[in-house]
């Protein structure tokens, strides 16, 4: 039977296994049927007939009739006839891709209403359920296959609710609905010159291809890209019999979860809608009611229902989304899928399946992921009693942060650059404004959802923001924003922004760590004591993903504080100690003296000693763990004056005959450091050339600090890394020099010490010669973020604001090689890097710093290229513990 209809599958053919070929939809539907639950017959034309339609935009051969024969078969098992007034089958005609694109692509319901089903309908008593469905074809064939702008018929079908003064559809009475029927057709007339089809297989077959061709919509593409779904994968159209939710008091159509799918909490949850077809639950047109007061109207339903819910959780071994219609007192379930569920739900219901025997440990890991994890670790505000917003909106990016209110990109990037918080407020922000979101601390907007432009850059970036901000009017030009009530808020007014609620509110709110925050670093040992569902849910399955991960997770850290923050949130160790934090900030100076050749050894000195106060503190704060000390690495030029500044400065002296010797000579130094180029030029390891003294003083201290140490009993594991490495030759020429170091400092204090020494690789033409600088390495610590912007040839401080945003606005690029690795350029250079130096010296450790490694969705690269461990910054260290344990199972 297969191969005779190869484009189309019944119902009862297909499994939960065929969501490539069937859509989710229809896969969902195809197991219902298998389990036996109540779910009318129907049958699915495949994704591989979508396919074929829009490799050659026109039906492929054999299509049509195989439908026609499907339906035959439709009509067999319904006892209806398509077409027949006597008794009539009505037919939906829905689309469903292999991923839900919810709400995206297109369906049309109550196919096959024409004038004679309608008119024998009437004659049965049924008028308001004729015209209610006819009106209903019309609409969704006007809208779907005839482009019909959809807010024309609601327009007119809120006119009619005005004249006939009915609060809402379901108070629209027969000659009514057959008044607005006549009105749609009118309507579509007008617009297109064309009238609804009174052929139902015309109607059928234009509605298939609509829903094919809805494929290409442009809101599908928009999401797909968003969500990083291939384009080419079609959808598959689900034929499946009418049933009736708006037949009067007893029908009604519902949407229900299987838990709450916000909380987690057990127990079902869902929308009820009486004497309404499914769109209208959706739709939001009228408020449902809750299913317990569908429990108490009609028990034995409710109880059937929860029964069918039951299945489909412990079949599906998850949360399920379910969406059901009751025709006259009858239930029907027309589609189930896994339900979306907020971070704190997908935590509290994987550990509470565990705990109910559904699924496993390992299963529960895979159910959730870093991302959500990290959105619970953001701070929260401190709850405050009695306090109420000065405004709603959509909770479009998590977070919680307070600023000063700014109402332009150029403002909000001035205001940050003198060190303001600022939170932008625009009526809604375009590709201009990016550099304005990066500024802000949080961004409002007036208009827009969770789609929009705003919303999708701040999650990106996780920013707060809250977009669709009710009555918010902003007025950039005035420089001010109001509110209904006459709220006024000019530039710089106080506001906090709650993006986890989608709430403004006036002046600065307390912040603090979230509850899983701070219970993760408070290092709860007995998680059944935690009263927080899912706090506890999260402590488990992190300490089940330590159980399972083989990535280390170390810390990006400098100063005590980081590093103890960092053990709390469970790092091994320091990874990368970026040692230009020392000598950035007021002690800059130290570094011009140094360069100026002003007294060169008192700055040295200085360094030195500072160096191994840092140092000791560090080591001390990371006792029994290892600490990877990266040498100094940035452009020179980032410690020295700005050259234009300088030179201007120079220019007012002499013109006002001040310019004195020592400015002049501050000028010629800054000069000769300058570097057009400074991210290619006098950095890292090539320091060695110019500056060996800094290296010096740099590991001399790391030395001392360590005999000394060591010396009163500490367990402390210091490490030296050597930062852009392009050739073996100036590694060892590094490494020689470091160990003579060594080895006096040893020396002097007739002591012995080896410090482990590795390399970065961060340069292409380091990971090209990796066995080359294995020989003389005791690790690498791949500097992704380098190696990104070295193989891309492009710099990650200026190409998101400059074309990067404007790439992915266009899907030239849909990710940002900075922020998730590119696996085919930049990770085929580690893959490889990774696999030349173990060859070349097979105990070689293998470590990432930067970015990459704190982002969930490059973790798993890392895990399959045999890294042993990821540094990241402190905060992030919970969510690579979850990313690596689920890697793992
Ligand atoms: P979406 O993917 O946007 O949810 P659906 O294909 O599920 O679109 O259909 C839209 C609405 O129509 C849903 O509420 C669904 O329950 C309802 N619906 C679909 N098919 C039928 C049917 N055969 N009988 C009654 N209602 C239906
Ligand atoms: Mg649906
Ligand atoms: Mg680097």
């Amino acid at each position: 039977e297969r191969t005779a209809r190869p484009f189309v599958l019944e119902l009862h053919e297909g499994d939960r296994t065929m969501a490539a070929l069937l859509g989710g939809k229809g896969a969902g539907l195809a197991e219902m049927s298998r389990l036996g639950l109540p779910v009318p017959p129907g049958f699915i034309v495949t994704t591989e007939a979508c396919r074929a339609w829009l490799a050659g935009a026109r039906e492929p051969d054999g299509l049509w009739d195989q439908i026609e024969a499907a339906m035959v078969d439709l009509e067999r098992r319904s006892g209806l006839r398509f077409g027949d007034p006597s008794a009539p089958l009505l037919v939906s005609v829905r689309s469903g891709a292999r991923f839900s694109m919810p709400g995206m692509m297109e369906t049309v319901l109550d196919v096959g209403m024409n004038d004679a089903v309608a008119a024998a309908l009437v004659a049965r008593g049924e008028g308001r359920f004729a015209w209610d469905s006819y009106r209903r074809l019309v609409q969704m064939y006007g809208r779907t296959v005839l482009g019909v702008d959809g807010a024309l018929f609601d327009e007119q079908l809120t006119r009619l609710r005005q004249q006939t003064g009915a609060a809402t559809d379901a108070e629209l009475d027969a000659a009514d609905l057959e008044r607005l029927t006549a009105g749609f057709r009118w309507l579509v007339h007008e617009r297109t010159g064309e009238d609804l089809p009174q052929d139902p297989r015309e109607q059928l077959h234009r509605a298939v291809v609509a829903v094919f061709a809805s494929w290409n919509g442009e809101r599908a593409r928009l999401y797909r890209a968003l969500e990083g779904i291939p384009d080419d994968l079609g959808t598959a159209v689900n034929v499946v019999q009418m049933v009736f939710g708006n037949r009067g008091e007893r029908s009604g159509s519902g949407v229900c979860f299987t838990r709450d799918p916000v909380s987690g909490a057990p127990g079902v949850f869902g929308d009820y809608l009486p004497d309404a077809q499914g769109e209208d639950v959706v739709s939001g047109s009228r408020s449902p009611m809750d299913l317990s007061e569908l429990g108490r109207r009609e028990p034995a339903l409710h109880q059937e229902l929860s029964t069918h819910l039951r299945t489909l959780e412990e079949h599906y071994r998850d949360l399920c989304d379910v969406e059901f219609t009751v025709e006259q007192g009858r239930l029907w379930i027309l589609q189930t899928r896994l339900g979306k569920r907020s971070p704190a739900a997908a935590f509290r219901i994987a550990v509470e399946l565990v705990d109910e025997g559904l699924i496993d440990l390992d299963e529960a890991l895979t159910r959730v992921d870093g991302t959500q994890l990290q959105t619970l670790l953001h701070p929260t505000f401190a709850s405050q009693e009695g306090l109420t917003p000065l405004a709603h909106g959509l909770a479009a990016s998590p977070g919680a942060a307070y600023g000063q209110l700014v109402f332009d990109s150029a403002t909000a990037m001035e205001w940050t650059a003198i060190g303001r918080a600022v939170v932008l407020a625009r009526p809604e922000t375009s590709p201009d404004d990016f550099g304005g979101l990066l500024a802000a601390r949080a961004v409002i907007t007036s208009r827009g959802g969770l789609t929009s432009h705003a919303a999708v850059v701040a999650r990106g970036l996780g920013r707060t923001c809250v977009t669709g901000v009710e009555g918010l009017v902003v007025d950039p030009v005035a420089r001010v924003a109001t509110l209904p009530g006459g709220v006024s808020l000019p530039e710089g007014t106080v506001v906090s922004v709650d993006g986890t609620a989608g709430e403004v509110y006036a002046g600065q709110r307390d912040v603090e760590p979230s509850a899983v925050s701070t219970a993760i670093s408070q290092g709860v040992p007995h998680t059944a004591e935690i009263s927080d569902s899912t706090v506890r849910a999260v402590l488990t399955l992190l300490a089940h993903a330590d159980l399972r991960r083989r990535l280390g997770v170390m810390a990006n850290a400098e100063t005590p504080d980081e590093a103890r923050a960092a053990r709390r949130f469970g790092a091994e160790g320091i990874g990368l100690c970026r040692t230009e934090h020392m000598l950035l900030g007021e002690r800059r100076v130290l570094v011009e003296r140094l360069v100026t050749d002003d007294d060169r050894a008192g700055a040295l000195a200085e360094i030195e000693a500072l160096a191994l106060e840092e140092f000791t503190s560090l080591l001390v704060a990371m006792e029994g763990l290892p600490v990877v000390v990266r040498l100094l690495d940035p452009p020179m030029h980032e410690f020295l004056p700005d050259l234009v500044d300088l030179s201007v400065e120079a220019a007012v002296a002499a013109e006002r005959g001040t310019l004195d010797a020592a400015l002049e000579r501050r000028l010629s130094t800054t000069r000769r450091w300058h570097e057009s180029n400074p991210m290619l030029g006098l950095r890292g390891v090539r320091l060695l050339t110019v500056l060996p003294q800094i290296i010096d003083a740099q590991v001399r201290a790391l030395a001392e600090a360590t005999i000394a140490l060591r010396a009163a009993g500490h367990d402390v594991r210091p490490e030296l890394m050597v930062p852009l490495v392009a050739d073996v030759a100036e590694l060892t020429a590094a490494r020689e020099r470091m160990e003579g170091i060594v080895a006096d400092v040893a020396r002097a204090h007739d002591a012995s010490l080896h410090l482990p020494i590795g390399v970065m690789v961060e340069l292409p033409r380091a990971a090209l010669t990796a066995a080359a600088l294995a020989d003389h390495a005791d690790f690498f610590s791949f500097g992704t973020n380098d190696l990104t912007q070295t193989s891309w040839g492009m710099s990650r401080d200026d190409a998101e604001a400059n074309f990067l945003a404007a790439y992915r606005e266009a899907g030239i690029l849909a990710t940002d090689p900075f922020k998730t690795l590119d696996e085919a350029g930049v990770g085929a250079l580690v893959a490889m890097a990774a696999r030349d130096g173990r060859r070349a010296r097979p105990g070689l450790g293998l470590g990432a710093c930067g970015e990459h490694a704190g982002d969930p969705a490059s973790i798993g690269f890392f895990a399959r290229t045999g890294i042993d461990y990821l540094s990241c910054s402190p905060p992030r260290i919970p969510v690579v513990r979850l990313e690596a344990g689920r890697q793992a199972v």
